[in-house]
């Protein structure tokens, strides 16, 4: 039977009764169809990966018995992407594809052209909440409520540096730009940004602009739909800034038993 990976708000240690929400009882009684002591595995994005068992209580209730850990916590880069609001299943594909790729944080970001009024931003979590536990991820992103690009810049915290996806070709290509960091500014925290549809209006490329850590960077000749552009510039961001580099821990143990066998 194959486990269920199931992301938790509890504190996990050996022994600990984790409640599981409404929502994932249904799932795994009803959709499932798990019985009583079907092996499920933990993360809550604190205390690493967990074994446990489905413990049925009454009709609709369930926790999960924490046994042992199998994975510890690994630390993840501090990798924020904002990006403007696109429409519905866009959007939700960005909340998606972007916890895959491993951002700490999702910041909606309200611009002049953007077209979306308001972000579902309790479903943009739900997104994230079940891309991380499918793609055994330790952790999930933050999701911020929208806020104007304005406000964002004029607040933007100090040291973080900021990679601007700029259609206008004001920026290097984005590779040369990454390859090229030196080892502070590769372990610095950082942030991407990418426009809506209507791309950035020339007021706030120079707000963009005047950013202390900013570097404008383009993604090759053809323009990007927005959703698209982010998701390139993640992965580009991950191969040679982020944690790409290193193999995958599964990646890990063939590379060593493949060496050993040299
Ligand atoms: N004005 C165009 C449009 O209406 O389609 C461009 C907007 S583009 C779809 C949305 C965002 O994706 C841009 O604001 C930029 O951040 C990013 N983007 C798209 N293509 C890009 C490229 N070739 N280089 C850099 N950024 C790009």
């Amino acid at each position: 039977m194959s486990v269920t990976r199931l992301f938790v708000e509890t504190d996990l240690s050996s022994g600990v009764e984790a409640p599981l929400g409404e929502d994932q009882a249904h799932y795994l009684r009803h959709v499932m169809r798990r019985a009583d002591g079907a092996p499920l595995s933990l993360f809550n994005g604190r205390d690493g990966e967990w074994k446990a068992t489905l413990s049925l209580r009454g009709k609709k209730a369930a926790v999960a018995l924490v046994a042992e850990r199998t994975r510890e916590q690994a630390s993840e880069p501090d990798l924020w992407l904002c990006f403007a609001p696109v429409k519905r299943a866009r959007i939700d594909y960005i909340a998606e594809k972007a916890t895959e790729l491993g951002v700490s944080v999702l910041q909606p970001v309200v611009t002049q052209h953007t077209i979306v009024e308001r972000v579902n931003v309790e479903r943009l979590r739900a997104n994230a909440v079940e891309a991380a536990e499918q793609t055994e991820r330790l952790s999930v992103p933050e999701v911020r409520q929208p806020v104007d690009l304005t406000r964002l810049l004029g607040a933007w915290p100090t040291g973080r540096h900021l990679l601007m996806c700029d259609e206008t070709g004001s920026g290097p290509p984005i590779a040369e730009v990454l390859a090229g960091l030196d080892d502070a500014a590769r372990a610095a925290p950082w942030a991407i940004v990418v426009g809506p549809e209507g791309g950035f209006a020339e007021t706030e490329l120079s707000l963009l602009r005047r950013i202390k850590d900013v570097t404008a960077v383009g993604l090759g000749p053809r323009i990007l739909r927005a959703d698209t552009a982010a998701l390139a510039a993640l992965a580009v961001w991950q191969a040679l800034v982020g944690d790409w580099r290193r193999p995958t821990p599964r990646l890990a143990a063939d590379y060593r038993t493949s060496k050993d066998t040299v």
